[in-house]
Parts: C-alpha cells; sequence; structure tokens
C-alpha cells in the first residue's frame, strides 16, 4: 500500500481549514497551519508533497509565500494550489505566473478539490521519478555525469561557505580494454558493476557518494574530508576491489582486476574550482597509473 501524501493547508479562516481538512484527510496525511510566517516556519522543519495556500492572508500573503518557497532549493519543487476568494481571472493569472500549479475559487467544490489534489500529487510523483531516473546511470546503477556535476559544484559552494575541507577521488579500472578484449564486452559490463556496486557499498556516510564519471571511471565525493581521510577511504575502495577478486588474466600487472585512484582536496589554495579539484584529481591518478597502477597518489 502506498504511504499517505502529507498536504500542509495554509489558511488563517478557522473553518476553511476545517472543511479542508474533511475534504481531504480521507486520503492524506494533513497539517493545518493559520498564517505564511507559521507556514515557512513549518516548512524549514518538515517535508511535505504538497501545499494549498490561502491568498488574502494578514501578514505575509500568499504570493509572498509562494515566492519564498520557490527561491529555497528545499522547497521549491512543492506544488503549490492556491485558494482563494477573488475571483477575478488577473488574480488567478498571478499566481499561476508565480509558479502555482492550480487554482481554487471558494467557495469551493469538495469532490472537484480532492480530484485537483489528486492530480497534482500524481505529476508530482512522476516529476521526481524522471528526476531520479535522470540522475542514474543505466548500467551500474550509480549516480551519473549530471548529478556528479550538479552536486559536486553545490558541495563546492558549501566547502567554501563552511570553511571546511571537500575531498575528490577519480577512480579507473586498470588495463579494463585488455578486459574487455579478453573476456567480451558483455562480461566488461558485469565487471564495471560489479565494481561500482562494491565501492558503492564502501560509502558509510549520507554525504558522500560515488558516480560513474564516465567509461570505466568513477569519481567520488567526499564533503567534510581531509585529504589523510580521503586517502584512507580510497585505499578502502582499492582494498575492496582487489578482495572481489576479478579474475583478469590479460592484465599486465596482476591476474585479478584492480583499480588506481587519484585524491585532490580543496585543503590545496592552488585549487580555485570544483572543476579544478577533478582535475588535480586527475593529475595523481595518471601519477598513478604511471607508477605501476593498483595505487592510491594524492595531488
Ligand atoms: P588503464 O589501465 O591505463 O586505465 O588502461 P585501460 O585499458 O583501462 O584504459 P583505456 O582508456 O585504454 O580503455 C578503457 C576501456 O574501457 C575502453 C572501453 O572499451 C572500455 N569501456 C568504457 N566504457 C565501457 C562500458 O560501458 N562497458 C564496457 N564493457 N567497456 C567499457
Ligand atoms: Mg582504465
Ligand atoms: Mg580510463
Amino acid at each position: 500500500m502506498s504511504k499517505k501524501a502529507k498536504v500542509l493547508i495554509v489558511d488563517d479562516d478557522a473553518l476553511n481549514r476545517i472543511v479542508l481538512e474533511q475534504t481531504l484527510s480521507d486520503e492524506h496525511q494533513i497539517y493545518l497551519v493559520d498564517s505564511g510566517e507559521a507556514a515557512l516556519a513549518f516548512l524549514a522543519t518538515t517535508q511535505v508533497d504538497l501545499i494549498i495556500l490561502d491568498i488574502v492572508m494578514p501578514g505575509i500573503d500568499g504570493y509572498e509565500v509562494l515566492v519564498k518557497l520557490k527561491e529555497n532549493s528545499q522547497t521549491h519543487s512543492i506544488p503549490i494550489i492556491f485558494i482563494s476568494a477573488n475571483q477575478s481571472h488577473d488574480d488567478e493569472a498571478k499566481g499561476l505566473e508565480l509558479g502555482a500549479m492550480d487554482y481554487i475559487t471558494k467557495p469551493f467544490c469538495a469532490s472537484i478539490v480532492r480530484v485537483r489534489v489528486r492530480n497534482q500529487l500524481l505529476i508530482k510523483q512522476k516529476n521526481d521519478l524522471l528526476e531520479r531516473l535522470a540522475s542514474i546511470d543505466g548500467l551500474t546503477e550509480l549516480p551519473n555525469r549530471r548529478y556528479l556535476d550538479e552536486n559536486l559544484t553545490r558541495e563546492w559552494r558549501k566547502c567554501k561557505r563552511s570553511d571546511t575541507t571537500l575531498s575528490v577521488l577519480l577512480i579507473d579500472i586498470d588495463y579494463f580494454k585488455r578486459y574487455n578484449d579478453n573476456y567480451g564486452h558483455r562480461a566488461g559490463d558485469d565487471c564495471l558493476t560489479k565494481v561500482a556496486q562494491c565501492m558503492a557499498a564502501q560509502c558509510e556516510r549520507g554525504s558522500d557518494f560515488i558516480a560513474r564519471y564516465g567509461g570505466e571511471e568513477f569519481a567520488a565525493v567526499l564533503p567534510a574530508v581531509s585529504k589523510d581521510q580521503a586517502i584512507v577511504f580510497a585505499e578502502k575502495l582499492r582494498n575492496a576491489v582487489n578482495k572481489l577478486a576479478i579474475s583478469h588474466q590479460a592484465s599486465l600487472h596482476a591476474n585479478h582486476i584492480t583499480i588506481s585512484i587519484g585524491v585532490a582536496s580543496t585543503a590545496d589554495t592552488a585549487i580555485a574550482s570544483a572543476e579544478q579539484l577533478l582535475e588535480h584529481a586527475d593529475l595523481a591518478l595518471y601519477a598513478a597509473k604511471q607508477a605501476g597502477r593498483n595505487q592510491v597518489m594524492a595531488h
């Protein structure tokens, strides 16, 4: 059975709140607040799936609440349905232009409100699914390059704001072309997936992630992790992949699959952007390859 969606109702009129709650509480989990200020405070700590927002309220009105929610990355994708006694087309157009998904006029018909809420929740569910699919690599099921680019930039900004160290690893499978040539492309795909899943399983902190960077290369993003800690984590990944003991008889330095890893961190003051952080990790990776592969090098 699917979990009940969380719906926040924002209305200064007590009777409206009660009627809306009665209309929707059979299908959804309802939260009630009586002002724009209370809505913003509530949403700062609680996630909801949809908001029904009155426009005319004392204090900050519905339009202003909507604009504030759209500006905040935590709340900008929550669908909002305006509900208002204003029957004017201009007001309705303004609400929709600001980014509301729908507009209901008071007095409302309960069965229509129910259907409109259901429709918006369905659209939100589908959008969320699309967003997830667009961020996942189809073969390994790890986050993909698009996810990496978006989140690395975000983590870069966060680390600058909070004055913490951000570390990244670039990870490359050794002699993988020879693996494909020897065992076939399908076996190569299986090997890539096994290595990817094995590495992802080593991430214990919720803030760390490993993405497929491209081909047989992966990138690990480690917020608030020093260069030394990043090297320890890289060694953990290298050992875990060694332990998989995936036979690779065509490798030029081992009889199983190995990885090389380059480490870079923002503790190095010469690094001025997220791209440069990756470039430095790439230089370290190149050094690890030159030094004989199956090893970790820090820039
Ligand atoms: P090195 O140790 O220097 O990294 O050598 P390498 O052979 O691993 O590196 P190279 O860049 O020469 O070759 C990478 C190979 O990875 C070539 C390419 O066919 C293979 N590859 C990239 N993506 C995939 C994929 O999705 N599936 C499979 N099976 N192979 C892939
Ligand atoms: Mg390689
Ligand atoms: Mg490569």
